[in-house]
């Protein structure tokens, strides 16, 4: 627990559905509708620092995750990700995972997917 870490730090309302290892709510300013987090609740830098044990909790919280998502939202599809590290784009130094559900026509053209962290590269 660290006491300027917002994830340490979240307004227990917000979640939406937890398990030992992990908490699930809505991403504050999502890319998509229904955009959530998967978030440790110990605090942890990234996906590298994970246990074994958190590693198999993780799966079963992305396919609870998977299913809310499908149910409230009915997506086309799915985005998931982490950013490791500044340089990858991470903002939040404390492990959490990117479900961001996609739809058909949400972008011109979605060819590539998470290939676009590298913009220009993303179309191949
Ligand atoms: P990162 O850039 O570290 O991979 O992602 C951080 C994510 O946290 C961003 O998608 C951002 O929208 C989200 N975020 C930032 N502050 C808050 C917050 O206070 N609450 C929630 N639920 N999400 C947040
Ligand atoms: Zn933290």
């Amino acid at each position: 627990m660290e006491k300027d870490c917002i994830f340490c730090n979240i307004d227990k309302s917000k979640i939406i559905f937890g398990n030992d290892s992990f908490i699930a709510m809505m991403d504050e300013f999502p890319v998509s509708k229904g955009h959530m987090l998967i978030i440790s609740r110990r605090h942890i830098e990234n996906i590298f620092d994970l246990t074994m044990n958190e590693a198999e909790s993780l799966q079963l919280m992305l396919i609870e995750v998977k299913k809310y998502l499908t149910m409230h939202y009915h997506p086309d599809g799915f985005n998931i990700g982490c950013n490791c590290g500044e340089s990858a784009g991470q903002t939040v130094m404390h492990f959490h995972m990117h479900v961001i559900p996609r739809y058909k026509c949400d972008v011109k053209n979605p060819r590539g997917g998470v290939r676009g962290v590298i913009p220009k590269k993303r179309n191949y």
